[in-house]
């Protein structure tokens, strides 16, 4: 099928008003569920062809969160998709006022490899709950990850109501051109601005679920121990192919040298096997492309742990590099990689400015018992969200809606906001017949304009 005709497809049955019914829509979460459940061996497998991504790295990071949202909008559903009653302004009294939640249409969805389920799955959970027909596609870079979707789920499903495409740039582009009713991309800036560009033609709504540099402060109250220790698993996770990762830290120089101590002994902590070779649950880079971009970026004057590699392997070692301004190359773009730099401040507010003078982070990470100190850094710098003495974890939360902010990205998702950002809510008022004031009608008179300047002010 083309993907003009995909979507004709798609248009002529969601027009035909089946992808609206309670009943409809918990049927093609549950078969998504069930889609997962009995294939999950393969998603496994494919991933680690990838990446060499885990079984437990996979499941705790990525079909975890996808069957978490799988559960919740099954067991929410009815409750999302009822009308919710506003209050109603005194003009029209005695009227009701409700918003009725409202599918946008034919979706598509575009994902990015680094957690190439969950980012590709989550928004296609929600944009089904909200009653949408769906198009997906996931990233090339994550070939076995993107062909396995297809594979089942294109099995799984009719094209009509969700469909899974496998392909890269010249693919995405014949999509992004077409009239969709909602666009939804996780990937880069740069790309971002390409399918922001190609909905506005269509005047298609879009989500971009972006990256950006996300700072970590330090402050010289924390508990050091565990600082390290949380920092260290958020940042090499994936190997620090996460989107929220740390990218850098701000340290206060009072603790500099007992944070780069504690932060050593976690790496060996939590990464043993290193000495040992190619080690056991530690994820690749996802291409040499980005492999010798990352060794690019480290200076070999300024490594603290690390700095090694594995090229057949794709591997880069854990590095921590110090002594870093922001001067440096490691801090221009995103890393997007395992390698962590540790800029020292001596002024909190001067390390709060720099922040501030560069693009608004995806994430932001504060470890600090001072509450006042947490609220100035808050208040002072936006951000997409973040965490108070953990890094990343917020984003398991389904309470709290996950998204950038300028160039992070724009829109939410996850949970309730996944159901909100994929539908239009209707605002409703309902008038009875039986009251009808006067005023409101021609011929007016200064009477009737007294009295409404008295209802108004
Ligand atoms: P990317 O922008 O290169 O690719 C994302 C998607 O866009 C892929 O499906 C790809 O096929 C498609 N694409 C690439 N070039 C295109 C073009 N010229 N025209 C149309 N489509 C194109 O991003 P990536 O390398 O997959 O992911 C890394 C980036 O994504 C990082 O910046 C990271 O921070 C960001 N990211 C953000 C989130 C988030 O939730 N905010 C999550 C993961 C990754």
């Amino acid at each position: 099928m083309t993907p003009e005709n995909l979507l004709a497809a798609q248009k002529e049955f969601f027009l035909s008003g089946q992808t609206k019914p309670l009943k409809f829509r918990l049927k093609q979460l549950k078969k998504f569920r069930d889609a997962l459940r009995e294939n999950e061996q393969y998603f496994y497998e494919a991933v680690y062809k990838d990446f060499s991504k885990s079984e437990f790295e996979t499941y705790a990071t990525e079909l975890s969160l996808v069957y978490s949202e799988l559960n919740l909008a099954i067991k929410k559903l009815k409750k999302w998709m009822k009308p919710k009653k506003k209050r109603t302004n005194l003009a029209n009294l005695p009227g009701k006022s409700y918003v009725l939640p409202d599918p946008l249409g034919c979706t598509l969805v575009i994902g990015a490899w680094n957690y190439p389920y969950q980012l590709s799955l989550i928004p296609v959970i929600s944009a089904l709950a909200a009653g949408n027909t769906v198009i997906l596609k996931p990233s090339e870079l994550s070939y076995n990850a993107s062909a396995i979707m297809a594979k089942i789920f294109n099995h799984f499903f009719i094209p009509e109501i969700f469909h899974v495409i496998v392909g890269g740039v010249k693919e995405t582009q014949a999509f992004i051109n077409l009239n969709f009713d909602k666009i939804f991309f996780t990937g880069s800036v740069p790309v971002g601005k390409i399918i922001y560009k190609a909905a506005a033609q269509n005047m298609t709504p879009v989500t971009l679920e972006l990256g950006g540099k996300s700072p970590t402060f330090v402050l010289p109250d924390t508990n050091l121990k565990m600082t390290a220790k949380r920092i260290v698993w958020g940042k090499f996770l994936n190997a620090g192919q996460t989107c929220v990762a740390t990218d850098y830290i701000l340290v206060d120089k009072k603790i500099e040298t007992q944070l780069l101590e504690e932060l050593k002994k976690q790496i060996n902590k939590q990464f043993p096997d290193f000495s040992k070779g190619v080690p056991e649950n530690y994820v690749q880079i996802i291409n040499e492309r980005n492999f010798d971009r990352l060794m690019n970026l480290i200076d070999k004057e300024k490594v603290y742990v690390g700095g090694t590699s594995d090229r057949a392997n794709r591997i880069i070692h854990p590095t921590i590099m110090h002594n870093v301004t922001f001067k440096d190359p490691v801090m221009d773009d995103e890393i997007f990689g395992p390698i962590l730099p540790v800029i020292a401040y001596e002024n909190l507010e001067e390390a709060i400015e720099e922040v501030k003078q560069r693009p608004k982070p995806l994430a932001l990470y504060i470890f600090s018992k001072s509450k006042r100190a947490v609220r100035q850094i808050q208040t002072e710098i936006s951000f997409g969200g973040g965490a108070v003495n953990d890094t990343v974890m917020h984003l398991t939360n389904h309470r709290l809606a996950f998204g950038g902010t300028g160039s992070s990205g724009m829109g939410n998702y996850h949970g309730y906001t996944g159901f909100e950002n994929f539908s239009h809510f209707k605002s409703i008022l309902k008038k009875p017949y039986w009251f009808e004031p006067k005023m409101k009608y021609a011929p007016y008179s200064e009477k009737k304009r007294k009295f409404l300047k008295f209802l108004i002010e």
